[in-house]
């Protein structure tokens, strides 16, 4: 009698498991993990859910690599959960449709930035203001996706990916789509508050920062016509600001480069990851001018503005801004596209070692300007 029980109770488990299989058909992806805060990169074999009616899976082609990645590899930001593939830059090729989709067809490209999910009906998302669901944007990765199961997510250095097509972007069949990824996250959050503040031709512009996120930020300041001034800390990419159409760099370590800049600019983008001193970009903006401020670096190394900094520079208006919206984060790709506005890229092998190391480089300065992760190569 007991082994009958045992024995039914087993059968029962494992046609159990054969029709969860069956059904729920997970789908087997592979990438590449770090296992605890050590930015050492492994494969690593997990699965992702199944395509529902209103998803789309693609066959991930170029995964960009960006500092945040490194925040969230080395817990800048607070506690992780590890394993961890990380990666929100994403642009691939469409495999699968469910039923409901009508965006996407199989074999076009589709990209897939910082965010899949969100409530879609409070007021961020009314606003197409999806980053900042009142209910929790579900994350491209280190998120649990509340509409898929309570799903771990996992991010771009992996093979495969499945999203609600609302969640993902198109990309035209001409881009140029091994620079594609990078747009996704660098460009998004340098393009949107470039918009927010309103740079129009003959602009002033500064851009503090000149890595990822700022030579994007050079690039479209570039093309409304701003004239633009680069901040960085070494002279290595003095040439190369020019090159992209900046007017002027400066080294800000050399404090003689900055006489002469004293209320000078109608907007300062920050995309500064490490410790700086916010008010120094206060004060050389014009009455009314604005700083935007995109860069986050660790919360142990967080820059501060005081109340008596904003008082004593006052007239002048300070903001923050993560990435953007689904909508407007279309709109920048199109942009991006029909004014050839790329990332200058970097691409490398899927192989642990060759991640390992583009993150040294990251964390040394010697990236121009976005390390991108060629997926096809993964063995
Ligand atoms: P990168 O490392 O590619 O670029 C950062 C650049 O800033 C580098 O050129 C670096 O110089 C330079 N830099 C470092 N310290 C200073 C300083 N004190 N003054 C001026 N320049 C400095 O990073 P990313 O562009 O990928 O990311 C930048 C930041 O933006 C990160 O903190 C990232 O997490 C954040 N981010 C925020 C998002 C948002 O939604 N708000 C989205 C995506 C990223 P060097 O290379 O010589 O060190
Ligand atoms: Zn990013």
């Amino acid at each position: 009698m007991k082994t009958k029980s045992v024995l039914t109770a087993a059968l029962a488990f494992m046609s159990m498991s054969t029709f969860a299989q069956n059904t729920d058909g997970r789908i087997p992806a592979k990438g590449f993990a770090v296992f605890e805060a050590n930015g050492h990169f492994q494969p690593y074999d997990f699965s992702r859910h199944a395509v529902g009616d209103n998803d789309i899976r693609i066959e991930i082609l170029y995964a960009g690599i960006c500092h945040s990645d490194l925040h969230h590899v080395f817990a800048d930001w607070g506690a992780e959960e590890y394993p961890m593939v990380p990666g929100h830059e994403i642009a691939g090729r469409v495999v699968a449709v469910g039923k409901n989709v009508t965006r996407f067809k199989v074999g076009d490209y589709a990209g897939i930035g910082c965010i899949i999910g969100s409530c879609r009906h409070c007021d961020a998302c009314e606003h197409d203001l999806e980053q900042y669901c009142e209910e929790g944007a579900v994350m491209t990765y280190h998120g649990i996706d509340r509409f898929n199961g309570d799903e771990h997510t996992q991010g771009g250095y992996s093979d495969t990916y499945v999203v609600a097509e609302d969640f993902a972007i198109k990309i035209p069949a001409d881009a140029e789509i091994e620079k594609v990824a990078p747009l996704l996250c660098a460009g998004i959050t340098s393009y949107s508050p470039i918009m927010q503040a309103g740079v129009k031709k003959g602009d002033k512009v500064g851009v503090a920062g000149f890595g990822g996120l700022g030579h994007m930020g050079v690039q479209y300041a570039v093309s409304l016509g701003a004239e633009v001034t680069v901040f960085d800390i070494t002279d290595d990419k003095r040439e190369d600001a020019l090159r992209m159409g900046a007017v002027r760099y400066v080294n800000v370590n050399n404090p003689d480069e900055l006489k002469g800049l004293d209320k000078q600019f109608d907007f300062i983008l920050s995309t500064i990851p490490a410790k700086y001193e916010p008010v120094m970009y206060m004060k050389i903006l014009k009455l009314d001018g604005q700083f935007g401020i995109v860069g986050l670096p660790a919360f142990r190394n967080m820059p501060s503005l005081s109340v008596a900094d904003l008082v004593f520079q006052g007239h002048r208006k300070v903001f923050g801004s993560q990435i953007g919206g689904i909508k407007e984060t279309q709109e920048m790709l199109d942009y991006s596209v029909a004014h050839d506005i790329y990332p200058e890229v970097e691409i490398i092998k899927a192989d642990g070692a060759e991640i390992d190391k583009a993150y040294r480089n990251v964390l040394d300065g010697k990236v121009k300007f976005r390390y991108v992760i060629d997926m096809k190569t993964m063995k």
